[in-house]
């Protein structure tokens, strides 16, 4: 028996963390990169939310909290959950954690025993599978296709359930994949689950994305689209994407009573209280001005159509519009066989990305880090000249295999 714990064996660690890391060394030893690995707006935190975090240091706010969030916050959250959502809870059913991660973390390590199996649509994000195996479950992908938009089928959803599904683990706006569910496609996934066969099983819904939605698209999420499912429902949500505010650590969900309690419990013996400062600025980001998300969203989708365009031109590349996020999500089958000008035979996306790394300074994650292959993520949170310049690079990648 090793010193390391065997659950520990079964997990990787986080592929975006990984790519990100190598860019930043890269950059460190001279390269020329454009890192465009990273999940985070590369706008600041709105100035009124800083405000806000200022005013609880020089408040003395720097002690414990509750375990799973002040007052205050709770309050902002069934607040926000009512005003964006249509959706009803109580104090005792909101959890607040340090990241939606942790949120996730702790609903998944608080529910799961061996055997219990969670149904993650892919492509997906990168940690859920993980997060899972962690917990002592067992992650069972149910692929999605580019030509259904990576949208989750009712028929698939039947199908991939059986008696161990203990969650749906289910995200729009999608990262790594940026599609979106309308009500009507949501609708006719709620309709599976509310089958008397498969009344067992539970829905954790990421709408970490929820505000970064484009095209005029409205957000649903399945409690609201389906009120029969809320007491088998975890809403979960977070501040990272849409308020940037990645590095403050600041996630929540409603949901059944007996859940957040058990999350609770485990987070009673982990991190304890989110940090106080972060939950201060979080009551200001709920309740304050919102109107700072339109303008970044109009650059975002700038910056969107400009990759989205520049990717389809290049030679073995095909991507389809994301509905939201910042993410783009293009396929690179066309580029599978080649061999890149430094010699290198592509034989999948990892190879393809670890290539465009070493040839052209692009950072960007290969799709099977979120089992959905053969592709790769970008993120277009960044200037709209550094994905110019990223473009040319990736187009004159493609363009150079032969
Ligand atoms: N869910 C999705 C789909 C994400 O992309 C991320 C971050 O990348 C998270 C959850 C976790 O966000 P955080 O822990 O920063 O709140």
């Amino acid at each position: 028996m090793g010193f390391f714990a065997d659950s520990l064996a079964r997990v990787q660690p986080s592929a975006t963390i990984a790519v990100s890391t190598k860019a930043r060394e890269l950059k460190a030893a001279g390269r020329d990169i454009i890192s465009l690995s990273a999940g985070e707006p590369d706008f600041d935190t709105p100035d009124h939310i800083k405000e806000a975090a200022k005013r609880a240091l020089d408040a003395g706010k720097t002690k414990y909290t509750d375990v799973d969030g002040i007052p205050e916050l709770k309050q902002a959250i069934i607040a926000k959950f009512k005003r964006d959502n249509g959706l009803d809870y109580t104090p005792t059913q909101i959890s607040v954690g340090t990241g939606g991660k942790q949120v996730l973390y702790n609903a998944l390590l608080a529910t799961l025993n061996p055997g219990d199996e969670v149904l993650i649509p892919s492509p997906c994000w990168v940690s859920y599978a993980d997060i899972v195996l962690l917990g002592g479950g067992t992650p069972v992908f149910v692929p999605t296709k580019p030509e259904d938009g990576y949208r989750l089928k009712p028929e698939a959803l039947a199908k991939a359930i059986n008696k161990k599904t203990k969650w749906l683990l289910f995200n729009s706006p999608s990262n790594p994949t940026g599609a979106a569910y309308s009500y009507d496609d949501l609708k006719v996934l709620t309709d599976v689950l509310l089958r008397p066969e498969n009344d067992h099983v539970w829905v954790l819904t990421d709408d970490m994305y929820e505000h970064l939605l484009y095209d005029g698209l409205e957000f649903a999420t399945p409690a609201q689209v389906e009120p029969e499912l809320y007491d088998r429902t975890l809403t979960m949500n977070g501040l990272s994407k849409a308020y940037c505010m990645t590095g403050w650590r600041m996630g929540y969900a409603g949901g059944p009573e007996p859940l957040i309690k058990a999350m609770r419990k485990l987070q009673s013996q982990s991190t304890s209280n989110p940090c106080s400062i972060t939950q201060w600025a979080a009551v200001e980001a709920l309740n304050g001005p919102h109107d700072f998300i339109a303008d970044n969203n109009r650059l975002f989708v700038e910056r969107r159509d400009f990759v989205v365009a520049a990717l389809n031109k290049a030679p073995g590349l095909s991507c389809l519009m994301p509905q939201g996020a910042f993410y783009a999500y293009p396929s690179c089958d066309g580029a599978i066989g080649k061999t890149s000008k430094g010699g290198v035979k592509i034989t999948n996306d990892e190879d393809f990305a670890t290539a465009l790394l070493e040839e052209e300074g692009v950072a960007v994650v290969h799709g099977a880090a979120f089992a959905g292959s053969p592709a790769f993520r970008l993120s277009y949170a960044t200037s709209l000249d550094a994905l110019k310049d990223a473009c040319a690079r990736i187009t004159r990648f493609c363009e150079a295999l032969t």
